[in-house]
């Protein structure tokens, strides 16, 4: 309420609506209202989005250990890593517990935002009463093509963040990989986990 001294109740009231207390990143519901915004302008000028689904691992064992408070500050730095390195024209926003998600107008973009962002968490941790917490991500990856909708980018990237998961964490899975990856097991090249 900080902001009433400089903003009217209106415009105070809008930014409680749609923000994250946590992070001070925009919430689920402003978050894909933007990215729906961005995905017509992208089709509009025929550029080719990409959107990134960001979830933290192991999260629940990083609260147990380091309690509630710990695993907040835990998503406090990762969220600003991940404001840290995204660009003005990417949209970030917290879409859940400890879920986060990004779209950028440009694939090639997204894609390197998605590096940056896991070796960048490999590469820090945070301070929490003398303990150094550490966190990695995995991340899917949903290129705009089939896919127009929030929705519909966010359930390919979902299926694909499930495969980054299942194959080890700490990594970035394509959405348009995974029927590589289908395909193989479906020749017996691999056995999925
Ligand atoms: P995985 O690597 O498969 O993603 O495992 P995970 O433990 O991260 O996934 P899971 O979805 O099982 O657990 C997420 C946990 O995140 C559960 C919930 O208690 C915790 N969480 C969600 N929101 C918050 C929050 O705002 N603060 C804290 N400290 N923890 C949260
Ligand atoms: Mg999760
Ligand atoms: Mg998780």
């Amino acid at each position: 309420l900080e902001l009433l001294r400089t903003h009217s109740l209106a415009e105070t009231a809008r930014h409680i609506a749609t923000t994250d207390q946590l992070t001070g990143l925009p919430n689920r519901s402003a978050v894909l209202e933007r990215i729906g915004k961005a995905i017509a302008e992208c089709t509009a000028e025929g550029r080719v989005g990409a959107l990134l689904y960001i979830d933290l691992d192991h999260f629940k064992t990083i609260n147990d250990h380091y309690g509630h408070s710990g695993g907040d500050a835990a998503l406090q730095h990762a969220a600003s890593i991940m404001r840290e390195t995204v660009t003005p024209e990417m949209i970030l926003g917290r879409i859940g517990g400890e879920e986060f998600v990004c779209f950028a107008p440009d694939s090639a973009a997204a894609a390197a935002a998605a590096m940056a962002i896991i070796v960048t968490l490999r590469a820090t941790s945070v301070d929490h009463h003398g303990s150094d917490i550490a966190v990695t991500a995995s991340i899917g990856v949903a290129v705009m093509g089939d896919a127009i909708t929030p929705e519909a980018l966010l359930a390919n990237a979902d299926r694909a963040l499930y495969l980054a998961k299942s194959s080890g964490r700490d990594r970035i899975v394509h959405h348009e990989d995974i029927r590589i990856v289908e395909d193989a097991v479906l020749r017996g090249q691999f056995t999925r986990k």
